[in-house]
């Protein structure tokens, strides 16, 4: 057994103060009233973690560290400021593959130099340094390999459909069994052989696990890799000898765990389906569910829909991924003060899936200052819709889409739906009668008696019917 070196103890005091900031960060983001404050903690726990670390390791060149933070800085910033808020999903997807990446170059890094990390003695790397590099670098790896294929489906550069292989769970099983058979292998021989067959082995297996993901399940495959890349900073942190990271890398891959766990029985999916690449998901999309339904329509004016909404004593808005394309949000929070104002009672209905990212519907709203006891989850207003005047459908579409609950051969088939078609008048902004939600299939409740489509681009409808209420 090797020592480890010993720790000063103000740094284990400074990583210990780091770790109880993001542990209150995470608290605070679980409500959106608390949200700000919690990322004041995370941004305090972060700049002590990392000064810490800059004033009490030995920095070869401190000019080489400020051009890579200068460079990486500037690369993030321009980002953050061009990207499309409906393009997020795919960047966070972007920014765990790095995080995999980075495990990946360290854990190669100690291989190729353990004397450099301090984990061997004569060119021999300890046993324990082996089993953190092998579970470290396949983390790694895994989660970079999978992140890249989220991006490319969640960026529609691939179907997002799910991409079944035959015998994929023989075949995953196997990798999977190989990977772990070699790390085990590697605690007795160092050959460099078996260290880089568990690094390709294991880009194969990210690869492997997300394609036959897809629909309905991506948002699960977010918060999935959210957590992977957790595991991959943790495994980093024990090569580095590092504690923050390895806190700081358990929070973020079990709090990604915990939000997978929470999204799956939010969508009626099986958690452990999910993670084993979509294992019973043979629907595969695209059956009956696909087909264009060809019945007679009713299209409305803005002067309509501020017409029956006046009327009405109760109206639900239910916002998907349009009203964020629209960036509807500051005109919907107009409409619905003027509803307000004639003694109309509003809520919004929030599915776990609505938009591209987990929390998207959640934070427009807070953008446009929707006051958060209006905002209720699917599971606390669903049963309120019978009772209600106007479900105002504003560029959602699968999440209302009620084939998830009849159709066994709908790609959505088995996940939770808002059920606006129960409400007495249900309104429905889209652009044209041809376009499609993210799982691609069409919508049966366009075509009930009691719906009236609202054919433009959300924005511009909803600033129409602000100007029929005036
Ligand atoms: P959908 O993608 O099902 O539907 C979006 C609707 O908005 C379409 O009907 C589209 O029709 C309409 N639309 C698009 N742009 C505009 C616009 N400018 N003005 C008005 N309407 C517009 O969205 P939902 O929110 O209902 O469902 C989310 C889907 O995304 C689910 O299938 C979910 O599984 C998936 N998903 C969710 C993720 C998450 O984490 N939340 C991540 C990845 C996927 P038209 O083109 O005719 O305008």
């Amino acid at each position: 057994m090797h020592e480890a070196a010993p720790v000063n103890p103000w740094v284990a005091l400074a990583y210990l103060v780091a770790g109880i900031c993001f542990i209150l960060a995470l608290r605070g983001l679980s409500s959106p009233e608390t949200s700000r404050r919690g990322n004041r903690y995370g941004m305090a726990g972060m700049a002590i973690a990392v000064v810490t670390t800059l004033a009490t390791h030995h920095i070869a060149s401190p000019i080489e560290l400020a051009a890579a933070i200068g460079i990486g800085g500037a690369v993030g910033w321009m980002t953050a400021r061009r990207i499309a808020m409906t393009a997020m999903p795919q960047l966070v997807a972007a920014f765990h593959s790095l995080v995999g990446l980075a495990a990946v170059l360290v854990a190669c890094a100690a291989f190729l130099n353990p004397g450099a990390f301090g984990i061997a003695e004569g060119g021999v790397i300890f046993p324990v340094s082996r089993v953190e590099m092998g579970l470290g670098v396949a983390i790694g790896a895994i989660t970079f390999s999978g992140s890249v294929i989220a991006f490319l489906k969640l960026n529609g550069n691939m179907s997002g459909k799910p991409i079944m292989l035959p015998g994929r769970h023989v075949i995953n099983l196997g990798v999977l069994a190989g990977i772990l058979g070699l790390v085990a292998y590697f605690t007795q021989d160092q050959a460099p052989w078996i260290f880089w067959t568990v690094t390709i082995l294991s880009f194969v297996i990210g690869f492997l696990l997300i394609i036959p993901i897809g629909g309905a399940d991506m948002p699960v495959v977010v918060s999935m890799l959210n957590s992977y890349s957790g595991w991959a900073a943790a495994a980093m942190g024990f090569t580095l000898h590092n504690s923050a990271m390895i806190i700081t890398g358990a929070l973020v891959g079990s709090s990604g765990a915990i939000l997978s766990y929470i999204m799956c029985k939010a969508m009626n999916r099986s958690f452990i389906s999910v993670i084993a690449g979509g294992f019973g998901a043979e629907s595969g999309g695209g059956g009956a569910g696909g087909e264009k339904i060809d019945r007679p329509w009713k299209r409305g004016s803005a002067e309509d829909a501020a017409f029956l909404m006046k009327q009405a004593e109760q109206v639900i808005i239910v916002p998907g991924y349009g009203m964020a394309v629209a960036q509807a949000q500051h005109a919907l929070r107009e409409m619905c003060d003027k509803l307000k104002e004639e003694g109309v009672s509003v809520k919004y209905a929030i599915h776990p899936v609505a938009g591209r990212m987990p929390g998207h519907m959640n934070v427009l709203l807070a953008e446009a200052n929707v006051p958060y006891d209006e905002v209720f989850e699917l599971e606390d207003i669903n049963s309120e819709f019978s009772q209600t005047d106007v479900a105002f459908v504003i560029g959602a579409n699968d999440v209302t889409n009620p084939a998830a609950k009849t159709d066994k051969s709908s790609p959505i088939y088995g996940m939770p739906v808002l059920d606006v078609e129960k409400a007495k008048t249900v309104l429905f902004i889209k652009r044209s009668m041809g376009g499609v939600g993210y799982a691609g299939v069409d919508n049966e409740v366009f075509y009930r008696d009691n719906t009236m489509m609202l054919l433009a681009d959300a924005k511009k409808m909803v600033e129409e019917i602000v100007k029929a209420l005036d």
